[in-house]
């Protein structure tokens, strides 16, 4: 029988008298410290799997027609946009999950900016892709930044929110999605004489396209300005997605001057010009939005330019009700779960239609025109017993004249 002081631990090494507990098993032994080691190991490995089983997200990556089908479920009409958007989220998300090859071919990243009047649905067009593809996706307005030195907030900030969005889950953060929406609103002074517009704002072009370009970027956890004594956190921006977003007031101008001197005015085929001049974001490139004042550089990362088009009586009708979960929906929704059916007329829908075009609100107006109706009854139905309420005509008409909205009729 073999002495108890040649016996050691299987693991590290150590003999008998090194340590104070020494288990036997099959073919060897494991003394105390191995146990302990051992047990971190399984503690640390449990954890990380978990973390990854729990993380939201993982990715969905979609072919470029299933992405465009997705947005036709939720985004009415803006059919260029809808496409050029999927092809390039495609492509992003295809250049960050290549496996490296051995070439020299590097596909380089698309961000993209989309112009179009203010609720055409550039906003709900990134918020969808970003909830197809389940990537942390934030939404920051270009005016809150300013060039350092000015009071405002550092444009690294607006990585702040990427990571709060996903918890500070850092690796989701470096694959998600920001929309940089009032783009317009940072544009160079000088270019453009139609709208006036913080001073700062080539510096703070200048540092969202250093962000844009893909470098690490310091980002300060709770956002705000940055100072020293802050922890910072080290975010490499280069497979992050950025769409930005803006009206660009006056840029048709811009765009008929270059595409057709004739467009404002003139004999020639009067009825298409009138149909041109409605939309010429249609022609919009990349020459005329350095005319509006984005400095080249910018514009040279922002390489997928598209457009959406204004929103007609008959897509703000489709808006109402079509969408999977359109204001119409929503609203039934609220209703059913008090046990209320929501019956509304035909008439009251073109009469909504008809008041966000003159209240001059667009979609966005569709929705506050809904609440301005429907608040009294949100407010009275429940617990009353009754259970159903039609909406007529006649209804809508008066809560909407009694209301605040009702102010907003412009000449
Ligand atoms: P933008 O970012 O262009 O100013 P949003 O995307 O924020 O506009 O649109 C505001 C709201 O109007 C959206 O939340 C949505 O309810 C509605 N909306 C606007 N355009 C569309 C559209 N094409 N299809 C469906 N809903 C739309």
């Amino acid at each position: 029988m073999a002495k108890q002081s040649n016996l050691h631990c299987s693991f590290c090494g150590r003999s008998r008298d090194e340590v104070k507990i020494l288990i036997a098993g099959q073919e060897g032994h494991i003394c105390e410290n191995c146990v302990e080691h051992a047990q971190e190991i399984i503690v640390q490995e449990l954890q990380q799997r978990q973390e990854q089983q729990n993380s939201q997200y993982r990715f969905n990556i979609r072919k470029p027609l299933e992405i465009k089908d997705f947005l036709d479920q939720y985004v009415i009409g803006q059919d260029d946009a809808k496409k050029i958007l999927s092809v390039a989220v495609y492509n992003h998300y295809k250049r960050i999950t290549q496996k490296l090859q051995n070439d020299d071919v590097e596909i380089e990243k698309s961000n993209i900016i989309m112009v179009g009047e203010t609720g055409t649905g550039k906003t709900l067009l990134a918020k969808t892709i970003a909830k197809l593809l389940n990537v942390p996706f934030a939404i920051v307005d270009a005016t809150v930044f300013t060039e350092a030195g000015y009071v405002g907030e550092d444009v690294e900030s607006m990585l702040t929110r990427l990571l709060q969005v996903c918890n500070y889950d850092i690796a989701a953060a470096e694959k998600g999605i920001v929309y940089v929406d009032e783009i317009d609103k940072i544009a160079r002074k000088g270019d453009n004489p139609s709208i006036t517009r913080d001073v700062s704002g080539e510096g703070v072009q200048q540092g969202l396209l250093k962000m844009l370009e893909g470098t690490e970027v310091l980002v300060p956890p709770q956002g705000g300005r940055k100072h020293p004594e802050q922890k910072m956190i080290k975010i490499n921006t280069s497979n992050i997605l950025f769409i930005c977003g803006g009206a660009f007031d006056g840029i048709d101008k811009v765009i008929a001057r270059r595409v057709n001197t004739n467009a404002i005015g003139f004999n020639v085929n009067k009825s298409e010009q009138e149909l041109q001049k409605k939309n010429m974001l249609q022609f919009i490139n990349a020459t005329d939005l350095k005319s509006f004042g984005l400095i080249p550089e910018l514009l040279g990362r922002l390489p997928v330019v598209t457009h959406l088009d204004p929103l007609d009586t008959e897509t703000l009708r489709s808006i109402l009700t079509v969408p999977k979960n359109s204001l119409i929906k929503q609203y039934n929704r609220l209703f059913d779960i008090e046990g209320i059916q929501l019956k509304i007329d035909e008439s009251v829908y073109n009469f909504m239609v008809q008041k966000a075009i003159e209240f001059k609100l667009g979609a966005r107006g569709l929705r506050s025109i809904c609440e301005h109706i429907l608040t009294d009854a949100m407010f009275e139905l429940p617990g009353s017993g009754v259970k159903e309420l039609h909406v007529t005509l006649d209804y809508a008409e008066k809560k909407l004249n009694k209301s605040k909205l009702s102010m907003l009729k412009v000449a």
